[in-house]
């Protein structure tokens, strides 16, 4: 799958559903009410009836409710039209650092309003699975701080008026969001987005992603120690420049999760520019899922999203207060 088929075989939106339905139904329609797998027809109208029927609706045979590709996903209650959708699902898999809503706006021809949506939507479906597998091996554990500091005009905007003497003024970088990321060399990475360093947060997410038997290795300097405790663990010393040392042949580097943190900081300067901290956790999804789904083609893993949209929905009203006023 590339640009080029998806617009020429998904043009309208009857092709486009039909693939949706493939992805998603592999082993034959499911009834998203019953459950039932196989049992559903394509709703005809009848030979008499003088109202159309809605196309790509089907009906389960058995509890007889109508449903279409889209009931239970994130597409649902979404007026975007399914080929819209699938195009947008190709340029987010295939773009590396992600493509910010301004740009598929542009490039879709939806409103700024409906792409932005759609982003957090597609991020939305991507989460990690809270059943999902624990880390396991040599895991490499690292925190770091995304986000800029204030600008001039807003830090002014902020400094107290005359006769407001008491407010605090600020500090530059106290908007600097800090993420906590676990990578399994040669596996997957989980990241979060933590809204203070401090072993009381960090023990439960890491307790809950790392399984206990696996190695895990941090840098010096790190409150990371304490929420570790009582596990081992190993630790590379970056303040006396070592990025790596061998013991018994086995490398101990943090050079993996390193790596994750660059994409994602240059994935967030260069193409988002500015995270809403309200967000970010959602854009932390979408870069984990990427970074996860690295070794197979962007065609794969348009389809791997694809087969995560089920079960999921998230509404406007949701995202709101933060989501942007138009
Ligand atoms: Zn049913």
């Amino acid at each position: 799958m590339n640009l080029n088929s998806i617009a020429k075989q998904y043009a309208d939106v009857d092709a486009a559903r039909e693939f949706f339905e493939k992805q998603r139904w592999p082993d034959g329609t499911v009834c998203p009410f019953c459950g039932l797998v196989g049992e559903a027809y394509r709703l005809k109208a009848r030979p008499d009836s003088k109202s159309p029927v809605r196309v790509g609706v089907w009906k389960c045979g058995g509890c007889r409710k109508q449903f279409t590709v889209t009931k239970g996903t994130i597409f649902e209650d979404s007026h975007i039209p399914l080929n819209t959708w699938l195009m947008a699902i190709h340029l987010i898999c295939a773009s590396k650092k992600g493509m910010s809503a301004h740009q598929l706006h542009r490039m879709l021809g939806v409103t700024y309003k409906s792409a932005w949506f759609m982003v957090h939507r597609l991020r939305y479906a991507v989460a990690h699975d809270p059943l999902a597998e624990q880390l396991k091996g040599v895991v490499e554990v690292d925190e770091t701080y995304v986000g800029g500091k204030r600008t001039r005009k807003a830090r002014l905007a902020l400094k107290p008026k005359p006769g407001q003497r008491d407010i605090e003024i600020p500090s530059t970088v106290d908007t600097k969001q800090p993420v906590l990321a676990m990578v399994e060399r040669g596996g997957e990475v989980r990241s979060h987005h933590v809204q203070r360093v401090n072993s009381a947060n960090l023990r439960p997410i890491l307790r809950h992603d790392i399984e206990y038997g696996a190695r895990i290795i941090t840098d010096t300097g790190t409150v990371l120690h304490g929420a570790i405790h009582p596990r081992k663990h190993d630790q590379v010393n970056h303040s006396k420049q070592e990025y790596g040392r061998y013991e018994n042949g086995f490398c101990i580097t943090t050079n993996t999760v390193e790596g994750f943190f660059s994409l994602l900081k240059r994935g967030i300067i260069g193409t988002y520019h500015h995270v809403g901290s309200q967000h970010l956790h959602r854009y932390l999804s979408e870069f984990d899922f990427r970074y996860n789904t690295r070794k197979i083609t962007d065609g794969e893993r348009s389809c791997k999203m694809i087969g995560r949209v089920s079960g999921k929905r998230l509404m406007y009203k949701q995202l709101a207060p933060s989501a942007p006023e138009f």
